[in-house]
C-alpha cells in the first residue's frame, strides 16, 4: 500500500511554509496534515490555523486533522486529572530555584499526533479505546518544518511506523544561496504569499516564552494575558492533583523564570537571548520584526526548542 505523507503541522511559520509549498506543489502533496491541539493557544494561532485551512489546505485537497487530549490549562487545575508536567519554574523551599519536568508536548502533541498515525495507517482500537500497533509493515511518511538555522533538532522518529522528513532542508532558492531554508527565507516566503503575520504556536502560559512574547501578550492581547497571569496564581502551590491527594510541592510554581508572580515579572527587561538573537542573527531578526513576530519560543510536536531557553538567571 502506499506510504502516507503526513504534514505535522503545527501552524507556526515552518509548517505553514510547508502546507504552502504542498499546495503550489513545490513538494510533494500531503495526504493530510495533522494539528495537535492543547486547547490554550492564543486566539491568533487558531485564527491563522483556520484560514491556512481555508485558504491553502481545503483549495489544495489536504485535510487538516484537528487531534486532542485535553486541555492543558483546565488538566492542570482539575484535581481529578493527571498533570502533565508543564516545565514550570520552581523556587524552592530553600530558596534554590529549578524546573519542573516537561511532560507536556509528548502528552498533547506527540502522543495525539502518533494515535491519529496509527489509525491511519489502519490500526485496531485497544481495549481502552486507544489505536494499537499499525498492521505490520505499513508505515508513514511525517514531515516535519524545520529549517537549516535549527538543523540540530532534525531527528529520527524512534518509532517504526514512521519516517520523518525534513523538506526545508532540501530547498534551493535560500537569500544567501546555500541548500536549505532559513526561518527568514520560510517568513519572507510567507509574507509573498500574504501569510507574512503567521504566529509561532506556544500555549498561553508556556514557561519557555521569552520576555518580549510576554509582552507582546500583555500589550496587544489583555485578554489573554489575564488569563495568563490567573493561570500563574492557581499553580503557585502545585498540581491540583498532587495537592488533593496529599503531596504538596516543596515550594512554589511560576511562569516566569524571575519566580515572582507574572504580573510583577521584569517581562520588560531585554534579556540577554534577545540582545544576542538582534545581533547575530539580525537577517531573522529584520524579517521578523517586519512580519510583526516577536522571538518567542514556538513549541512544535517534534521540534521542542526548549533548549534555546535562557538558563535561569
Ligand atoms: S507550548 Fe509549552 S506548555 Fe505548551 S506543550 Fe509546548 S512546552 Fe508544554
Amino acid at each position: 500500500m502506499p506510504e502516507p505523507r503526513v504534514l505535522s503541522l503545527g501552524a507556526g511559520v515552518q509548517s505553514t511554509t510547508l502546507l504552502l509549498l504542498s499546495a503550489e506543489g513545490r513538494i510533494p502533496r500531503y495526504d493530510v496534515a495533522i494539528f495537535a491541539d492543547t486547547g490554550w493557544e492564543p486566539s491568533a494561532v487558531y485564527a491563522h490555523l483556520d484560514r491556512i485551512e481555508r485558504e491553502i489546505a481545503r483549495p489544495a485537497g489536504i485535510p487538516i486533522q484537528r487531534v486532542r487530549v485535553g486541555n492543558i490549562r483546565d488538566d492542570a487545575l482539575d484535581p481529578a486529572h493527571r498533570f502533565a508536567s508543564m516545565p514550570l519554574f520552581v523556587r524552592k523551599r530553600d530558596g534554590t530555584r529549578g524546573m519542573a519536568r516537561r511532560q507536556c508536548s509528548a502528552e498533547y502533541k506527540i502522543r495525539p499526533i502518533r494515535e491519529a498515525l496509527r489509525t491511519l495507517l489502519g490500526a485496531k482500537p485497544k481495549a481502552n479505546g486507544r489505536p494499537g500497533p499499525p498492521p505490520r509493515g505499513r508505515t508513514a511518511v511525517q514531515s516535519i518544518g524545520i529549517s537549516r538555522d535549527e538543523v540540530i533538532r532534525a531527528k529520527d522518529s524512534g518509532v517504526s511506523y514512521s519516517r520523518h522528513e525534513f523538506p526545508l532542508l532540501d530547498l534551493d532558492g535560500a537569500a544567501d544561496g546555500r541548500p536549505g531554508w532559513t526561518r527568514a527565507d520560510c517568513v519572507r516566503y510567507l509574507r509573498r504569499n500574504g501569510f507574512g503575520q503567521t504566529p509561532r504556536s506556544a500555549c498561553v502560559g508556556c514557561p519557555f516564552r521569552r520576555n518580549d512574547s510576554w509582552r507582546a501578550l500583555r500589550d496587544t492581547d489583555p485578554h489573554t494575558w489575564a488569563d495568563a497571569v490567573e493561570f500563574d496564581r492557581a499553580i503557585r502551590h502545585g498540581s491540583a492533583r498532587a495537592n488533593a491527594a496529599g503531596h504538596p510541592l516543596d515550594g512554589k510554581f511560576y511562569l516566569h523564570p524571575s519566580c515572582v508572580p507574572l504580573d510583577e515579572a521584569p517581562i520588560d527587561r531585554v534579556t540577554r537571548g534577545e540582545w544576542a538573537d538582534r545581533q547575530t542573527n539580525l537577517f531573522d531578526a529584520i524579517a521578523d520584526t517586519e512580519a510583526g513576530l516577536t522571538d518567542e519560543i514556538g513549541c512544535s510536536p517534534f521540534t521542542c526548542r526548549a533548549d534555546l531557553f535562557e538558563e535561569l538567571p
